[in-house]
C-alpha cells in the first residue's frame, strides 16, 4: 500500500452545505445540518468552517451524509468530463461512493 499525500480534499467538504440558512443549532453541531434530527454519537463531523466573523462545526446523521454523497456523486458524474472518459470514474466521484458506502446502512 503506497501512503497518498493528502492533497485530494476529503469528501466531506464536497458535500452541498448551505451555511447561510442553517439554523443556529445546526451550525453548533447540535443536529444534523440536512433533516434537523438531534445527533448522538455516529453523527458525522462535516469539519469546522469560517463562515464570515463566526465558525461553523457542521454535523450530519450517517444517514443523511450517504444519501449526500450519492447525489452529489451522481450530479457530479454528469458534468464531470473525466468522469465520461472513466466507467469507474473519476477521484471525486470515488471518494463521493466511497463516502457513501462508508454511511450507508
Ligand atoms: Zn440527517
Ligand atoms: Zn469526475
Amino acid at each position: 500500500m503506497t501512503p497518498r499525500q493528502d492533497t485530494a480534499p476529503s469528501a466531506l467538504t464536497l458535500l452541498p452545505l448551505d451555511i447561510e440558512g442553517l439554523s443556529e443549532q445546526q451550525r453548533r453541531g447540535i443536529v444534523c445540518v440536512y433533516d434537523g434530527i438531534a445527533l448522538d454519537t455516529t453523527a458525522v463531523d462535516l469539519g469546522q468552517r469560517p463562515h464570515g466573523q463566526i465558525q461553523v462545526f457542521p454535523r450530519a446523521c450517517p444517514r443523511c451524509v450517504a444519501d449526500q454523497a450519492a447525489e452529489t456523486a451522481g450530479a457530479h458524474a454528469a458534468i464531470c468530463e473525466s468522469c465520461v472518459d472513466t466507467p469507474a470514474g473519476c477521484e471525486t466521484v470515488a471518494a463521493l461512493r466511497r463516502l457513501h458506502m462508508e454511511h450507508a446502512r
